[in-house]
């Protein structure tokens, strides 16, 4: 039985699953716009991490990831690149997808992308509207905060009041300051869609509340992201599904709220807004995928990674320690076992940094269990990440090459995108040019 710290109740709860045959989990995932740094990283890993023991466990996990690929941090960004919001994104999108292959994180089961699901926010907002439970003014639509009693109920928080110690101005066609946007008007400049409200774009909020409720249905088991994403983010999300389904508790739309702890550089959120951020890619002449894996898995998820070089060099020693041990057991198939040690440890809120003491101790008295090795193979393990790129040779990424092709034209993206990152991780980057893909070290 697994137990798991539920934000929302704010203590450690047994996992009861809504349904045990089909288990439904939604994280939030990135804002294309930018390459992810190591703090992202470590959001992604611990919604990874969640996913793997979840798939360990029950039959059926069905792990989704939205892609925000419309904001006006996406916009700002296309003109300083000069390229198109969709080039821009899908750029984005590619070197995500790589940088997470790299330490060893499965890509999710589901990655809806925003723009794809513009037609329902429109017809979810005109719902809101009917309902009165939004209003237009102006080509902007707003969520009415004050028709869902419980908003606070995740954060304890009802008002943005201080950002960058400023109060926050309360635009003047707001009913109240708390109210949230919905749908804002796009100049010609700028992207957008027609709607009943005039050319716009939809408030970033809205997107994960549509898109959660088509691809899992509502209520689901678990909806995740890292802790500053509980306010505003995931207290907008409950107030504009709960609203729109006639619900009056955030259970009934996620029954667990899964938050990680942030990861810090000097004391200080790693974010892109602060400019103190270190990307996957930086730390990759130093050390393997593996050992920042290890890295970020060391810390329990919700507690606060003080991020340094002294912590990958410890990764990095305890990683290769294990690694010469498990040598010798390559035929031990990675999978998660039961009532494994390691099992035990993660089935306690994850908590990693128990189960890589579990398996250093196996390693110092040279005790070998296939079972332990098997489940912390499962987890620890990203695919791919030990390869030597003085290894490496010209037959290898031509076969590699035609894998990951042979995987595209036969609809299996997910395997082509790691066969990518592998490629990646060799520092061979590929192009793909009239049918023919290219290579270059
Ligand atoms: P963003 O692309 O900014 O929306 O962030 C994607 C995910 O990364 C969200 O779940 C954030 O909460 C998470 N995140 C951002 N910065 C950090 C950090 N320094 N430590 C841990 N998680 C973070
Ligand atoms: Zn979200």
């Amino acid at each position: 039985m697994m137990h798991l710290y539920n934000s929302l109740s704010k203590q450690k709860e047994e996992f009861i699953p809504l349904d045990p045959n089909h288990i439904k989990f939604y994280s939030c995932g990135p804002t294309v716009y930018n390459k992810i740094h190591i703090g992202n990283a470590r959001a992604f890993i611990a919604a990874d991490l969640l996913s793997k023991v979840l798939k360990g466990l029950y039959p059926k996990v069905t792990y989704v990831s939205n892609i925000t690929d419309i904001d006006d941090k996406i916009i700002e960004a296309s003109k300083r690149e000069n390229l198109s919001i969709k080039d821009l994104t899908k750029k984005y999108f590619d070197i995500y997808m790589e940088d997470i292959g790299l330490i060893g994180i499965n890509p999710p089961d589901i990655q809806p992308f925003a723009t794809n699901f513009i037609k329902e926010m429109i017809a979810y907002i005109e719902k809101l509207i009917r309902l009165e439970k939004a209003y237009e003014v102006n080509g902007n639509v707003l969520f009415r905060v004050s028709v869902f009693k419980n908003y606070g109920c995740l954060s304890g928080r009802i008002i943005e009041e201080q950002k960058h110690g400023k109060r926050v101005e309360v635009e003047s066609y707001k009913e109240n300051e708390n109210d949230f946007i919905l749908w804002k008007p796009s100049n010609e400049k700028e992207p957008g869609w027609n709607s009943p409200w005039g050319f716009g774009r939809p408030g970033w909020h809205l997107e994960c509340s549509v898109m959660s409720e088509i691809t899992l249905d509502i209520p689901f088991d678990i909806h995740g992201g890292g802790n500053d994403l509980k306010f505003p983010h995931h207290e907008n999300e409950i107030a504009q599904t709960c609203a729109c389904n006639g619900l009056d508790n955030a259970t009934d739309f996620a029954k667990y709220w899964f938050h990680n702890g942030f990861l810090n550089l000097e004391d200080e959120k790693m974010s892109k807004s602060l400019g103190n951020v270190i990307y996957i890619k930086d730390l990759l002449n130093e050390y393997q995928g593996n050992h920042v894996r290890l890295a970020l898995l060391s810390t329990q998820y919700r507690q606060p990674i003080p991020w340094s070089k002294k912590l990958l060099d410890q990764a990095k020693s305890i990683s290769k320690k294990i690694n010469s041990f498990l040598e010798k057991y390559e035929y031990v198939e990675s999978k998660f076992v039961k009532n494994t040690k390691i099992a035990d440890a993660l089935l306690d809120d994850l908590n990693t940094p128990k189960a890589i003491r579990i398996m250093q101790d196996l390693v110092q008295s040279a005790t070998f269990d296939p079972n332990e090795v098997a489940t912390y193979k499962y987890i620890f393990e990203g695919s791919n990440q030990d390869v030597s790129i003085d290894d490496i040779t010209v037959q290898e990424i031509e076969k590699l090459i035609a894998e990951r092709n042979a995987a595209r034209n036969a609809g299996d993206y997910a395997l082509a995108d790691k066969i990518r990152a592998k490629l990646s991780k060799m520092n061979v980057s590929i192009k793909d040019v009239g049918g023919k893909t290219e290579w270059k070290i």
